[in-house]
């Protein structure tokens, strides 16, 4: 039986300062830690028809590391294989390389652009790293690439928020997921009264998402999901997953899994995911895809 592989990458150069992700800065961990995924993609016998290499930032592995992963599970011909990137840790030759490893979708990390929101965000790209990036993936080959936006970010205005649609859609992209900042605790956001004080309230918050779901829908992306956006034929098979109660394997650390009608996680620890011969689980839910959550998931759906 054919299922959905997330893969969760646990690598960032650096933390972000409104991210609960589980990540490390530890980059020199990736030979061990790729080595750790192929051993438990061996294991479960996986096989299957969609891929996703989720974060933390799977754009710092290589082109090869990403490939022995692949290599170690049944893909079925014709599989979506996505993988998370972040704009300032690709160039063209590297987009090249992992297009030819078998990645054929790519979800870029844009969230704005605008400088000013993406300085507030502490990430490490600006708004011309993103747009280059993206151009350098469809140069590179892919036709089926995705971009993230942030909504009711510090400064975000409804004004700022349409310019940031506005170039984004004349880019060579069919996807686009919008999901609104949420503050956790125990990140650096979290504990920023000033950062607090500089975020949209909730109804301007509303406010945001309601323009970003009508430009959207006004330049060709169908809104398929509360978050989602796609040109026809270009949503997200592998989420679609997620949100249609179908089973998935979750391999590294803090991924999630769903098999045998039973929902396990494996803990947020590199060091215990590296040196364990397989990735403990610890079973969440005996009995995943009661039907209430099966009605809950779906009602994300626009469908
Ligand atoms: S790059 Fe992504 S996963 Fe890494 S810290 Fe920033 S938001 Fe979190």
């Amino acid at each position: 039986m054919y299922r959905g592989l997330y893969i969760h990458v646990p690598f960032c150069k650096r933390k972000c300062p409104y991210c609960d992700f589980y990540s490390v800065t530890k980059t020199e961990l990736a030979d061990d830690y790729t080595a750790a995924v192929v051993r438990n993609i061996k294991a479960q016998n996986v096989k299957a028809d969609t891929v996703y290499f989720g974060g933390g930032t799977p754009s710092l592995l290589s082109a090869k590391q990403i490939y022995s992963m692949l290599s170690a599970a049944e893909i079925a011909y014709g599989s979506e294989i996505t993988m998370e990137c972040n704009p300032n840790s690709v160039d063209e030759k590297y987009l090249a390389d992992i297009f030819s490893a078998g990645v054929n979708r790519i979800s870029f990390g844009v969230q704005s652009l605008s400088d000013k929101e993406l300085s507030a965000l502490g990430r490490l790209h600006n708004a011309e790293t993103a747009v280059n990036a993206i151009n350098s993936a469809y140069k590179a080959g892919f036709r089926n690439i995705s971009a993230d936006l942030m909504l009711a970010t510090a400064y975000q205005t409804k004004e700022t928020l349409a310019e940031t649609i506005e170039k984004l859609v004349k880019l060579p992209i069919c996807h686009v997921s919008a999901y609104m900042l949420k503050i956790e605790e125990g990140t650096a956001y979290g504990k920023s009264e000033t950062i607090q004080s500089l975020i949209p309230n909730e109804d301007e918050t509303a406010d945001m998402y309601l323009e970003a779901v009508q430009m959207l829908e006004e330049n060709g992306f169908a809104q398929y999901e509360i978050s989602n956006f796609a040109h026809k034929g270009c949503e997200s098979r592998h989420n679609l997953k997620y949100w249609r109660c179908e089973e998935y394997y979750g391999i590294g650390p803090s991924a999630h899994s769903y098999v045998d009608g039973v929902r396990k996680a494996c803990p947020p620890s590199i060091e215990r995911f590296i040196n364990s011969e397989l990735q403990e689980e610890i079973v969440t839910e005996e009995n995943g895809g009661a039907d209430d959550e099966k009605i809950m998931l779906a009602l994300r759906l626009t469908q």
